[in-house]
């Protein structure tokens, strides 16, 4: 009696996973999106081409700042062609946005062209046509948070948003970013090795919040260091852009004297927020929470039956990752009635170099919860980091003082992203610190630092 089975409004990480596992497991699935590409956010404007940014930058950069002639690579002189990188940035898009085309039509997903509205709770509108399902699941994702006072307008390319950044023609002679997060910290790091002069601007006294204390004032030290330039505890009051340029004027986060900022672009990366906007949620009779998100249940029911949400609309951390596994989970909740997430051990990542990485509590968490007994081991001492020539960063495994169960572990390290994953495996089979100490783990390599602190947390490392 229904056109379909499942539904799926948006076809991001988290929709167009989830449309994928439904179908897979037998259910008539569609899947509606507004944009002219499958892949939401994080294929189009978000994860993807900021790592191809980060990735052709750093070689840039590698070539013009001398960090190849170590090696006896002898270059001439080095010129940056940012349309070559833009055209690379365009080409890893277009063929991760078709690759869920086609895996859309192998799987048999239909994908409704178009945006999406109830009508009522088991009928969303497409185009003027009307469609019905036994269960919707809202995969609507997130947009920019504006910042009162300064408009963005990323056509113009002087205030932008990520989607802006991501796109710009030229480098800038100096880029102000508005929010010391990790897109300002992605992007910030893009543009600067790129040649720009840049300076962050972050409204609270450390950069990265949400991430252990340790890491985020290495952060500051280590971007520093970079020659980024950081204006932490302060907040912008106002911004007027003239022709190309634009003034800004900040003052201390609690009150003090101002200043003014001339920038040649300025980013504005203050977070993201829920996308429900003409989802005609008053339709269905669903309301969202104090910061604009659909709460549900372990099992991503909303408060409306037959009405599932998934991914960046719902709380918890913003992350692609995040979105994908509730995909799967929502999926085998609607087919079989089982589905898993564990949200305790979602691992977060900046894709900056270093990488920045952490899974499960932080220091400062996990001793406001018990005893807690900690473990560090710099890079300096890991024979890989050594050799390479990547001194910079440390892990940093906390364990549970009395049962010796792993419940964070933190890593700064060029490769700290895929590090952080052997954390996140232990930790999700509830391993102790001593399990990692006697993984034997290969030789030479960065996860070595893992093993390390891990054994720190008895006070037994041997390299330090
Ligand atoms: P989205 O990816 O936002 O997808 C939602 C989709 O729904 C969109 O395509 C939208 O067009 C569509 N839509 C919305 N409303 C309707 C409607 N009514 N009808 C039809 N279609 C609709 N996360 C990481 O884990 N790693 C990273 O490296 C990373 N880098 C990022 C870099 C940037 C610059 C940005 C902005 C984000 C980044 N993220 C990263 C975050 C990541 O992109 C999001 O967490 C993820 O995309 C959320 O997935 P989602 O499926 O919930 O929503
Ligand atoms: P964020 O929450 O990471 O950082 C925003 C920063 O802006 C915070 O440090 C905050 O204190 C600061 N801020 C807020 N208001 C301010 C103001 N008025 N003036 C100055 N600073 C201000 O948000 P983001 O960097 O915009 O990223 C948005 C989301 O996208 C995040 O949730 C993140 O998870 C996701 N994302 C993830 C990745 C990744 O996983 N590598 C990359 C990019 C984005």
């Amino acid at each position: 009696m229904f056109d379909y089975d499942v539904i799926f409004i948006g076809a991001g990480p988290g929709g167009y996973v989830g449309a994928i596992r439904t179908a897979q497991l037998g259910l008539k699935t569609a899947c509606v999106e507004a944009r002219e590409t499958l892949g939401g956010t994080c294929l189009n404007v978000g994860c993807i081409p900021s790592k191809a940014l980060l990735h052709g930058s750093e070689k840039f950069a590698e070539a013009a700042n001398g960090t190849l002639a170590r090696y006896g690579v002898k270059l001439g002189k080095v010129e940056l062609d940012l349309g070559a990188l833009q055209t690379d940035k365009a080409d890893a898009v277009k063929g991760l946005t078709g690759g869920i085309e086609f895996l859309f039509k192998k799987n048999k997903v239909d994908w409704l062209k178009g945006y999406g509205t109830f009508k009522d709770a088991h009928t969303v509108t497409v185009a003027g046509k009307d469609y019905t399902a036994k269960e919707v699941v809202i995969a609507t994702g997130s947009s920019v948070t504006p910042l009162p006072g300064v408009e963005v307008d990323n056509d113009k390319g002087v205030i932008v948003d990520s989607t802006g950044a991501l796109a710009l023609s030229k480098v800038p002679d100096h880029l102000v970013v508005i929010g010391g997060g990790v897109i300002g910290l992605e992007m910030g790091s893009v543009w600067k090795r790129l040649g720009a002069r840049v300076t962050v601007v972050e409204f609270l006294d450390q950069l990265l919040p949400g991430m252990d204390g340790d890491v985020r004032k290495e952060a500051a030290k280590i971007f520093k260091k970079q020659g980024l330039e950081l204006k932490l505890g302060t907040k912008v009051t106002s911004a007027t852009v003239k022709g190309k340029k634009a003034t800004l004027t900040v003052e201390p986060a609690k009150g003090g004297a101002s200043e003014t900022i001339e920038a040649d672009c300025v980013l504005v990366a203050i977070g993201r927020r829920p996308h429900t906007e003409g989802l005609g949620l008053e339709k269905i009779g669903l309301e969202v929470n104090a910061r604009g998100q659909i709460e549900t249940g372990h099992d991503f029911r909303t408060k409306v039956d037959g009405v599932r949400a998934i991914g960046d609309v719902i709380p918890g951390p913003m992350l692609a990752h995040k979105a994908e596994d509730e995909g799967i989970a929502v999926a085998e909740y609607i087919a079989t009635g089982v589905g898993i997430v564990n949200h305790d051990v979602i691992p977060g990542v900046v894709y900056t170099n270093p990488e920045f990485a952490g899974v499960g509590l932080t220091e400062e968490q996990a001793r406001e919860k018990g005893e807690i007994k900690v473990g560090k081991f710099p890079m300096m001492a890991n024979s890989r980091a050594k050799t390479n020539h990547e001194p910079d960063g440390f892990v940093k495994v906390i364990a549970d003082a009395k049962t010796d169960k792993v419940l964070g572990v933190w890593a700064i390290a060029t490769v700290a992203g895929t590090m952080i994953a052997e954390a996140a495996l232990a930790m999700e089979f509830g391993a102790t610190s001593e399990d990692i100490a006697y993984t034997c783990h290969a030789h030479p390599t960065h996860s070595e630092a893992t093993k390390e602190a891990a054994m720190a947390v008895t006070g037994k490392p041997i390299h330090i």
